[in-house]
């Protein structure tokens, strides 16, 4: 009789600079049993941003051709770009015990609660708003219109707060700590009674 090996869907949401990207990086590295759904997006890739491994880059015709023959889990339209799940992969990881990361903002993290009400939501946050802006200008990748965007964005994100399973707290160059955290938000939630619920039969055998 074992607790659970049956792959949780995670949501990981927060504002743009929370750091989700680095803490998603620090877990995969950590646990084999964890991958992360590389989603489709409209948006240009970023300097060091790889085809197929950050996002898939598509055009706006291949996001909306995606959109109606049902391939995507979620989608959203995020400053500008459209951003979605494909649920093939999703559903393929899930189904072979995998865990499963979703990196996606508020919008997308809603529609996972209301079509997978298993999917774990958790928040993560930067400290403070300041340390939230410094990080964004820091990037040197967005432009003062995208920043002022995502800032505005933060605050509704931060709105929603109660709508989360978990908040984790990523304060500067403590990412690590950030990350295990995460990680052990995925082991509580294995042991959650509701995803074992042959223990008690199993139990006598
Ligand atoms: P960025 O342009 O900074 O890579 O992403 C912008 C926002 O879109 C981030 O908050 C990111 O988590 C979110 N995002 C990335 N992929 C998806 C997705 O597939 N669905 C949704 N709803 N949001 C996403």
């Amino acid at each position: 009789m074992d607790i659970s090996d049956k792959g949780i869907l995670l949501v990981l949401s927060g504002p743009a600079g929370s750091g989700k990207g680095t803490i998603v990086k620090n877990i995969l590295e950590r646990d084999n049993m964890i991958r992360l759904s590389v989603s489709a997006t409209t948006r240009a890739p970023r300097p060091g941003e790889i085809d197929g491994v950050h996002y898939s880059f598509v055009s706006s015709q291949k996001f909306e051709e995606m959109i109606a023959s049902d391939e995507m889990l979620e989608h959203t339209r995020y400053c500008g770009n459209y951003y979605g799940t494909p649920r093939e992969h999703v559903n393929k990881m899930l189904e072979s015990g995998i865990s499963v990361i979703l990196e996606i903002e508020l919008e997308g993290a809603m529609n996972i609660r209301r079509l997978c009400p298993d999917a774990v939501l958790v928040l993560l946050l930067p400290p403070d708003f300041k340390t939230l802006e410094n990080r964004l200008r820091g990037r040197h990748t967005n432009t003062e219109d995208d920043i002022k965007n995502r800032l505005e964005r933060a605050k509704t994100e931060v709105s929603f707060f109660d709508k989360y399973d978990y908040v984790v707290i990523n304060e500067d160059n403590m990412y690590e700590k950030a990350a295990t955290t995460v990680l052990n938000i995925l082991d509580s939630e294995r042991h959650r009674t509701s995803r074992n619920k042959s223990i008690p039969t199993d139990f006598f055998g």
